[in-house]
């Protein structure tokens, strides 16, 4: 088993399945959440309403996605 494979897990915020690299919590800084997440709670810190959000991160599925 190789340590830098992409593994799935499960957000504990969203409760979404992601692969890829995590992002670290910003409410407690040791719960490992899905990308999704860790760029809502970024946002979200300065200020960016949950519209604002959804529609942020909508774009950046867009251009990750291959
Ligand atoms: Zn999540």
């Amino acid at each position: 088993m190789k340590d830098n494979e992409l593994r799935a897990a499960v957000c504990p915020l969203c409760g979404k399945i992601y692969s890829g690299y995590p992002a670290l919590s910003r409410t407690d800084n040791e719960t490992l959440i899905c990308p999704d997440c860790g760029t809502r709670q970024a946002l979200e810190s300065i200020g960016i309403t949950e519209k604002e959000q959804e529609q942020i991160i909508e774009t950046i599925r867009r251009h990750t996605q291959k």
